[in-house]
């Protein structure tokens, strides 16, 4: 299996470098680590510059990769040994247990409703997102299945009200369930998918290239950034995203995290946390925000035209196709743009309003604006497993912990090692368009090595 290549994450960029290489001709293993491909897009709303339903145009790419012959997509699965053999890469795979078996599920849903405990969800906590410990990704998931967390199965979620737990027998040596609500709900459904005792398999490949696509990350607010960790109604762009998302926590209602009421009157913060001490915020561009913020706010009109929706900026970034126009529209549509530095946050305890204090920078004034829900737009960060994988794939990372490419100008999709490519997010931030075009270039630089 020389002639194939092995893509490590199945985002946007993964995908379509997966697409192209396929129809190509080329066996191609898409790796993902967590439970479905489909990454960071899968859990948009709409999209800039021509807010088109996310999952909608991505959905039908996550089947056609799945559907694809000459696509095989590994997910759970971890890249843990690479080592460069006879013009190509000898690789060793992990694929941690799902605890239920990928053959049978067919992601019907009957144990998720069987299973009594639900946690908060880690990306859509803070605005009421919960999952049950057997869940499946979101609902267009590929593989569409569903998987367990490990922590139920340890007996740590007892106290929680896990069902299964303080059994005297381990589960990896016991095949036949008693306890668990999800064993009996898929039993009673004739499938016998959830399987407790399953374990890590090891997979071990040869491929003649590698195309890394481990995509980005939305940046978590440092400490108590403008009030995030005090007040509940200072949320992140990732979760007002996941708040006028249809298929989030919400519904798509724009709700408030302190009291469920409909949010009137909304700011954005960009650039928030950037230029303070290292570590404690972003210290660099992150390019995509401000169009981010500019969809947000021409969507939170569509929902409702008489939401008062106001963005503090220091310096727009409209600096790809169509964005100037896309800027346009969220002016025409009245969303107030103000040149100013919020430096400080406080709650009115009865009302939960809160009330901005910034410079503002036409003027050199101080000034406040009350709102009832305040987002902070924090920047775009590396994928926090990139270290590790820099390691096993020998590798650099850039001063940011972005892989670092051959050269930026002549080479900006190799890597130091000849036949490791790179796409996307793992480059840097970025929009999906240009991971897509990154994606289908790094794909075809990795099929025609020779
Ligand atoms: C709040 C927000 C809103 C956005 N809105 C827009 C928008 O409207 N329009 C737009 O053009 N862009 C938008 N973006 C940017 C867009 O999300 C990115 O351009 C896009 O997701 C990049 O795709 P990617 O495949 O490179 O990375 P990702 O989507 O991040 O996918 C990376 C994949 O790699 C996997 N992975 C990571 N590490 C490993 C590893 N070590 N091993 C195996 N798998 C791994 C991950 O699980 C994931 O599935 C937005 C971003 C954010 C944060």
């Amino acid at each position: 299996m020389r002639d194939a290549i092995l893509i490590i994450g199945g985002g946007i960029a993964g995908i379509n470098c997966a697409l192209n290489a396929a129809r190509y001709g080329t066996k191609v293993y898409l790796v993902d680590d967590t439970a479905s491909i489909g990454g960071m897009m899968a859990r948009l709303d709409k999209t800039f510059p021509t807010n088109d339903c996310s999952i909608c145009i991505e959905a039908p790419q996550m089947y056609d990769t799945d559907n694809q012959e000459n696509i095989e997509i590994l997910t759970h699965t971890e890249v843990r040994k690479v080592k460069a053999k006879n013009g190509g890469f000898d690789i060793r795979l992990v694929k941690r247990p799902k605890y239920v078996d990928e053959e049978k599920c067919t992601g019907c849903g009957a144990c998720v409703e069987a299973c009594p405990v639900s946690i908060p969800d880690e990306m859509d906590g803070k605005i009421g997102g919960k999952r049950k410990l057997i869940s499946m990704a979101f609902p267009q998931a590929v593989p569409n299945m569903v998987s367990l967390d490990p922590a139920c199965r340890s007996g740590e979620m007892q106290d929680a009200g896990a069902c299964i737990g303080g059994c005297a027998v381990d589960c990896s040596q016991c095949r036949e369930c008693p306890i668990a609500l999800c064993v009996k709900a898929c039993e009673k459904e004739g499938k016998n998918a959830v399987t407790l005792w399953q374990s890590a398999k090891n997979v071990k490949l040869e491929v003649k290239s590698i195309v890394v696509a481990t995509g980005i990350d939305a940046a978590r607010p440092a400490g108590d950034l403008l009030g995030y960790d005090l007040y509940d109604n200072v949320i992140t762009g990732m979760q007002f995203e996941r708040l006028m998302n249809a298929g989030g926590p919400t519904a798509g209602e724009i709700i408030r995290p302190s009291d469920g009421r409909h949010a009137r009157r909304i700011a954005w913060v960009q650039c928030a946390g950037r230029g303070l001490a290292p570590g404690k915020g972003v210290p660099y561009c992150s390019k995509i925000c401000c169009m981010i913020a500019t969809k947000q706010v021409i969507i939170t009109k569509e929902h409702d035209a008489a939401v008062e929706t106001t963005v503090f900026y220091n310096d727009l970034k409209a600096y790809g196709k169509n964005f100037w126009g896309f800027y346009q529209k969220a002016v025409d549509a009245g969303v107030r743009y103000i040149r100013g530095r919020p430096y400080e946050v406080q709650e009115n305890p009865e009302t939960r309003n809160l009330v901005v204090r910034y410079e503002n920078l036409e003027t050199g004034k101080i000034e406040t604006h009350e709102v009832d829900l305040l987002v902070l737009s924090t920047g775009i960060v590396p994928n926090e497993r990139n270290a590790k994988l820099a390691k096993v794939l020998g590798i650099e990372l850039d001063h940011l912990g972005y892989f670092k490419e051959k050269d930026p100008l002549t080479a900006p999709l190799e890597t130091s090692v000849p036949g490791i490519y790179l796409c996307g997010g793992a480059t840097g931030p970025i929009d999906i368009a240009e991971s897509v075009v990154q994606a289908c270039a790094a794909g075809m630089k990795a099929v025609l090595r020779p």
